[in-house]
């Protein structure tokens, strides 16, 4: 019998948690790794956590949506379903019943002193996520263009009810047969992606040759393109519909230049361009000012939240990762473009992901928060490891039980389970995940050789500069204050609220949309009623509606050291004023000025009679019998500002400073989390699965499979 390697996992977020899984996926695994998963607070899932409030709320971390080209993440929730096996009957007992397809997109634009809703119902096909590579097939491809056509002739009503026709929605997708996992690219796109790709490869070495040789052709070009879009623009602004499209046809033919023109396709390629902002490069290849401002170029800056600081007048992203990430989520999604949980994020994924891992006999430490990382007197490795164990437990040789049974679903509490914990009254009031709540519990120590063998560091970047500050110090692996100089995270909000009248009743007209583009903060709004039933109302309370809401919050560039004790209620206090704004209608874009409203511009069947543009109070639903603006206490409000809840972001220029997970300069720590280098460059789910696999592969040397690795290049 060999020694099995003991691996201390720093943080439980789904980086590490899809680490974890790989290393766990086979018994030979199992036989040689003994993880233990280090995890502040009570919870696993990080900035995807959810956990259940009173009356079985649900209490996001954040608003997410799934998808549909996160090929990688759906393939791992479909195998930890399959492997869970939960009984007939249980109420999430199938990957399809957790995460259905997601089908309204709508963007908000401000035209002539008024909010203009876009509705897209997205196309969906029959692809599922997880099967085959990382394309649909040629048939699926033509099903979308088909719905497409549809959409633009007829309008978003007949694109979605066409798509309910041709793929399965509702009661009959979770009805439907998953294919099997994995699997091969479908031949026909591989043959037509081959083709495509031969011939752009040529147009991109022809147009680099005419560049060189004859510059006048690009001149002349330009001076066409100039002389079109004089005269169509004019044209087009005879007809909102028509300025619009035209608008979109100006982003979109300037896009399929510098894909061509800056070589974006061949190796390399994309970092390339990672120097430049999306906007700027788009004006680099052409793109003429009045689109700058359009719908479709604004959208990637607010779903990545990439406003430096928070300030909307700075919004600022990688065009390399920007165009590489469009290309994958238009052209490569499966089932659905974007697809929504039946329940909370940590119900439908951290749930299984936890329970699966257990029964593969991880160990997960509870309550530890991580304080630094010590050399040892080479600085080759990390010696020991400062923890907090936050509280402890009545019965210390058993593990913490983190899940609480509502509607008969295993679900994460939004705070600790009181009664396994000795002397819960220490801890009252103390946010247990916050870096501000001062230092508690009690100082352990984890020495290497006796507790670990080798660490995988999975905390967030924000986070870095605190508890790895002897990494970032030495001199001898710079790569760490390179990376914590370049690569920086900004400051969101989360806010929830429950309603007593229905979408219709509220005003909007639209089946669920998923919006984005609003007034600052709260620019991005997601209908979740579907949540409803899988919450724990009493019969008597008239729960009809469920909204979510997000966007960057304006803050400082770095969080502040932890000893600044009121940093999370100064910002929860600057959250929660913007929100009342927004129920005010009184929240305004800096970076569109004039543009101002909130929600009762969203929804005018919510506003007071007396006064319509704030909403009316009595609309929340808020069991304690508050009255007026009072009642808005009683729902969900938060700024995730603290080092471990700011959103990673991907600045100009600095994606090359992201840390591959191997390569720390230390013999026994691999990094994980959506800040290193993952080849997505992007924060979001596939990418930290991505980045879970890769750190996988570096602990394990074995060649874990990434769906559509291929297309990272
Ligand atoms: C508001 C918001 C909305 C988002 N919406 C979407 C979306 O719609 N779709 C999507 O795909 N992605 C979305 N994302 C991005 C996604 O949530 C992240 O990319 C992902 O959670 C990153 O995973 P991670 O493992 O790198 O880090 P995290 O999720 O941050 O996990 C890190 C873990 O480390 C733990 N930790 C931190 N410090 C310590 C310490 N000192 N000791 C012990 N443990 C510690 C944390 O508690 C956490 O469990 C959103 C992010 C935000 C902020």
């Amino acid at each position: 019998m060999t020694k099995k390697k003991k691996i201390a996992v720093l943080g439980g977020g789904p980086t590490a948690m899809s680490a974890v899984y790989w290393l766990t996926s086979t018994p030979e695994l199992r036989e040689k790794y003994d993880i233990t998963v280090y995890q502040m607070g009570w919870r696993l899932g990080g900035k995807g956590a959810s956990g259940r409030g009173k009356d079985g709320r649900i209490l996001e971390h954040g608003l997410h949506v799934l998808f549909g080209f996160y090929q990688n993440f759906f393939f791992m929730m479909r195998h930890a379903y399959a492997e869970l096996g939960r009984p007939k009957g249980h109420p999430l007992r199938t990957w399809r019943q957790a995460f259905h397809p997601g089908r309204i997109g709508v963007e908000e634009e401000y035209v002539q002193g008024a909010w203009d809703p876009w509705v897209i119902p997205f196309p969906g096909n029959s692809g599922v996520p997880g099967s085959g590579g990382a394309l649909p097939t040629i048939f699926q491809y033509l099903s979308m263009l088909f719905q497409g056509m549809i959409t633009l002739l007829f309008g978003w009503r007949a694109g979605y009810k066409m798509d309910e026709r041709l793929n399965l929605r509702g009661d009959a997708w979770e009805e439907g047969k998953d294919p099997p996992l994995g699997g091969k690219e479908p031949w026909g796109t591989m043959l037509v992606f081959k083709i495509g790709y031969f011939v752009l490869k040529c147009m991109t070495w022809l147009i680099w040759g005419i560049r060189r040789y004859v510059p006048w052709v690009g001149w002349g070009y330009q001076a066409v393109r100039r002389f079109v879009w004089f005269f169509l623009l004019r044209l087009a602004r005879k007809s909102r519909r028509a300025h619009r499209f035209w608008l979109d046809i100006d982003t979109m033919t300037t896009l399929m230049r510098g894909i061509v023109v800056d070589g974006l396709l061949l190796p390399g390629g994309f970092a390339k361009i990672d120097d430049l902002d999306f906007r700027e490069w788009l004006v680099k290849h052409g793109l003429h000012k009045e689109t700058l401002g359009t719908t479709l170029v604004r959208t990637i800056y607010d779903a990545a939240f990439s406003y430096e600081n928070g300030d909307p007048n700075r919004q600022r992203v990688s065009a390399g990762a920007t165009v590489r990430v469009l290309l994958r989520w238009v052209s490569t999604y499966k089932g659905a473009a974007f697809f929504r949980m039946q329940a909370g994020m940590g119900d439908t994924v951290f749930t299984p992901l936890y329970l699966v891992l257990k029964e593969r006999g991880v160990k997960f430490e509870f309550f530890h928060k991580v304080d630094a990382l010590h050399l040892s007197d080479d600085r080759k490795s990390i010696a020991s490891m400062s923890m907090n164990r936050q509280v402890d437990l009545i019965d210390p040789s058993k593990e913490y039980d983190p899940l609480e049974t509502v509607q008969d679903l295993e679900c994460w509490p939004a705070g600790p389970r009181v009664e396994q914990i000795s002397d819960p009254g220490k801890i009252e009031g103390i946010d247990l995940e916050s870096y501000y709540s001062g230092q508690m519990g009690t100082p352990v120590t984890k020495t290497m050789g006796e507790d670990y063998d080798e660490v995988l560091f999975g905390i967030p970047i924000s986070a870095v500069r605190f508890v790895c500050a002897e990494l970032v110090a030495n001199e001898d692996t710079p790569q760490w204050a390179d990376m914590v100089d370049n690569v920086k995270a900004v400051q969101t909000v989360a806010a929830q609220l429950w309603m007593d009248r229905d979408l219709e009743e509220l005003g909007w007209e639209t089946p669920q949309p998923l919006l984005s583009l609003f007034v600052e903060p709260y620019n991005t709004w997601a209908d979740m009623s579907q949540v409803i039933k899988r919450e724990d109302w009493p019969t008597d309370t008239p729960v009809r509606n469920i909204a979510y809401f997000t966007g960057a919050q304006p803050g400082p560039t770095d969080p502040p050291d932890p000893s600044d004790l009121g940093f999370q209620k100064e910002m929860d206090a600057n959250a929660y004023t913007d929100f009342i704004k927004f129920l005010k209608s009184e929240s305004h874009n800096p970076d569109r000025d004039p543009a101002i409203g909130g929600l009762t511009t969203l929804w005018p069947g919510a506003a007071d009679p007396e006064n319509p543009k704030v909403l009316d109070w009595s609309r929340i639903v808020d069991p304690s019998g508050a009255e007026g603006i009072e009642r808005v206490k009683s729902q969900y409000c938060h700024s995730n500002c603290g080092p471990s809840e700011r959103c990673t972001l991907s600045l100009p220029g600095t994606n090359r400073h992201r840390m591959k997970a191997g390569e720390t300069g230390y013999d026994n720590l691999v990094v994980t989390g959506d800040w290193t280098d993952n080849n997505l460059y992007l924060a979001f789910m596939e990418a930290s699965f991505q980045a879970g696999i890769l750190s996988a592969r570096a602990i394990a040397d074995e060649d874990f499979p990434i769906i559509g690795e291929w297309l990272n290049h």
